[in-house]
């Protein structure tokens, strides 16, 4: 898949605000500082799309991104960054919540976790909320570029028994640094997208 357009539209922290078009929209959540910025960078072939670790748990909005005006990637902030208060945990929980309840246009989440852990409560819980209201996941192991390759069945299988991975989700081996797992992701989120 060939990214010849990768734009920010707009980010929004409230549904009055989620942009007004008819784009198939992909979510992207991990906690922070596991990739994601660099994952949305690689995969888009856009160095600068999205920012790649300022202050992490800084941003608290979602930010849609237009890809060749055929996709509309949604970037979710980082969870799991311990320094933020309970009550903007509590936000960011309503808004997600709201985000994957209400998104007609939504298609899929992508789930970005570090390939070399076991996922963490948070990654769980993120999981388990897709599976409630019935959203397909791409789990995106990345950082994969730091496995030996010994562990890459061993740590593919604990993510997947960590998180309860239900047939049907897709599981993608990633890495940023070593670009690998890009086209193969790609063709993931068009199938999500039936284009
Ligand atoms: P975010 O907070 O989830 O957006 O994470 P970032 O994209 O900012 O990345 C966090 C850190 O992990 C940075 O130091 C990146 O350089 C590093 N990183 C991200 N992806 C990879 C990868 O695929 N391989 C390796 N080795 N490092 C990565």
């Amino acid at each position: 898949y060939k990214v010849n357009k990768a734009q920010f539209l707009l980010c929004a922290a409230w549904k009055s605000q989620w942009p007004n078009h008819q784009l198939p929209e992909i979510c992207l959540a991990g906690r922070s500082n596991v990739g994601k910025s660099s994952l949305i960078n690689t995969l888009t072939n856009h160095q600068k799309l999205a920012k790649v670790s300022g202050t992490p748990g800084k941003t608290r909005t979602l930010n849609f991104f237009n890809i060749n005006d055929e996709i509309c990637l949604v970037d979710v902030p980082g969870y799991g960054y311990a320094k933020v208060s309970d009550a903007i945990k509590e936000s960011f929980a309503d808004m997600i919540d709201t985000y994957l309840r209400d998104r007609e246009l939504m298609r899929g989440l992508i789930l970005i976790v570090d390939y070399r852990h076991k996922p963490t409560h948070d990654d769980i819980q993120m999981y388990q909320y897709a599976k409630y209201y019935q959203i397909p996941v791409i789990v995106v192991a990345t950082k994969e570029d730091k496995l030996k390759r010994n562990d890459l069945n061993k740590n593919e299988k604990r993510i997947k028994e960590t998180l309860d991975f239900q047939k049907g989700d897709m599981f993608v081996r990633f890495s940023s640094l070593n670009k690998v797992g890009i086209e193969e992701l790609w063709q993931d989120i068009l199938k999500l997208c039936h284009l």
